[in-house]
């Protein structure tokens, strides 16, 4: 039976990342059940923000993930395309209060801009109150980049295997049996000195995961043929965010707590709508076409989770990158070979917890 160090189940943000960290001086065996950059990779618009939308602070170690995400960027060879600015309207005297705070607070990632400026650089976007722009982040085809950080991988010795559904695995004292069920539905066993579950949503048809208490949030997204009078807006977020993605526009997004399908529905294109038309009123004269996935979030920390789930040590969870996809896998992929070397490492709060660990 083969031996790897590590195989990792999933091959979105967080298991494409994971493989081309661990690549560097490990065996890595890659599996995915579907298409690499699938699941809520291949669904996401990309935004890399390192602010919050509602006050407009820092997202978890900003500065350091961004650091890593061009990092990444850079190590692969992946050309984002030219960068569009990004900005927030504030909604209301409440936030346009945060924002300007948070412009005094962080120079370095975002600048506020009055009613007047924000009108005279960015006409098209309706931003009353004025509007927060980003000086640091990126809009990117999170399925794009997952495949070129995948190729990177196997450029690195990493063995890709897709379609390959993990179906069991099954640690012993020296190392773990991981089964999965290939193109053919031939069944194949490997050994593997770790296991680590990077299958988004896929958690929920293993029994044993479900413990972990993880919230699927089912989110929707609509796209089209840019519209030539939108052609030169900038990315935009606010309640709702329109994304601009290799001559389309991208909007989104819906919440939809608890669910796992992924079917798109026409109530949640008609609330996509209702929140983007305040902001930028042509984005109704489109042709969409709907598309729907699901984050994978920790209730409670609002933070991935990663670590060993078994006994043993053996089996890891990494999952729970919520909204945030690019910034928390590039900022933990970077850090999961010090995490493998020593679990203590991983930052407290992001630790899963399993009744039967
Ligand atoms: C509508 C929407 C918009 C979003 N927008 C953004 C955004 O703008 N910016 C951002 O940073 N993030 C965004 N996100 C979040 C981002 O998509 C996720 O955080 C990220 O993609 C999660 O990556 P993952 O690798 O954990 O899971 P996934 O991308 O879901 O990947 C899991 C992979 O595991 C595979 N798999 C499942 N079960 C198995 C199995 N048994 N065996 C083998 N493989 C299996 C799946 O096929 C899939 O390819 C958005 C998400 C949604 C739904």
């Amino acid at each position: 039976m083969p031996k790897y160090d590590v195989v990792i189940a999933g091959a979105g943000l967080a298991g494409t990342t994971a493989a081309f960290h661990l690549s560097k001086g490990s065996r890595v065996l890659l599996i995915e059940a579907s298409g690499v950059g699938g699941g809520a990779t291949g669904v996401g618009a990309g935004i890399a923000s390192p602010i919050l939308a509602r006050k407009g602070n820092p997202t978890y170690e900003a500065r350091s993930a961004l650091d890593d995400l061009d990092k990444l960027m850079a190590a692969v060879g992946f050309r984002a395309e030219p960068q569009r600015p990004l900005i927030r309207p504030a909604l209301d005297k409440r936030q346009l209060r945060y924002y300007e705070r948070s412009a005094v607070e962080n120079p370095d990632l975002v600048e506020w801009l009055s009613t007047a400026e924000s009108l005279a650089r960015y006409p098209g976007v309706s931003a009353p109150l004025g509007s927060l722009r980003l000086k640091r982040g990126h809009v990117i085809n999170m399925r794009n980049f997952a495949i070129r950080v995948a190729a990177a991988a196997a450029e690195r010795g990493c063995e890709i295997v897709a379609p390959a559904q993990l179906e069991s695995w099954e640690e012993s004292a020296d190392d773990i049996a991981v089964r999965f069920s290939n193109a053919g539905n031939c069944r194949e066993a490997v050994r593997a000195t770790r296991l680590i579950l990077a299958m988004g949503v896929g958690y929920h048809t293993f029994e044993s995961l479900r413990e972990l208490n993880l919230h699927p949030v089912k989110g929707q997204l609509i796209r089209a043929t840019c519209p030539a009078a939108l052609c030169d807006l900038p990315n935009v977020t606010g309640p709702g965010y329109l994304a601009h993605d290799s001559g389309d526009i991208v909007l989104g997004s819906t919440f939809e707590h608890g669910v796992v399908d992924t079917k798109p529905s026409g109530n949640a294109t008609r609330e996509i709508l209702s929140k983007m038309l305040p902001l930028v009123t042509g984005v109704r004269d489109a042709d969409y076409s709907a598309s729907a996935g699901v984050r994978v979030t920790v209730p409670g920390t609002r933070l991935p989770m990663l670590g060993p789930i078994s006994a043993g040590g053996r089996t890891w969870i990494y999952t729970g990158l919520g909204s945030k996809g690019l910034l928390m896998s590039a900022y933990l992929s970077a850090r999961l070979p010090t995490y493998l070397a020593d679990p203590e490492e991983i930052p407290v709060r992001m630790r899963p917890h399993l009744a039967t660990k």
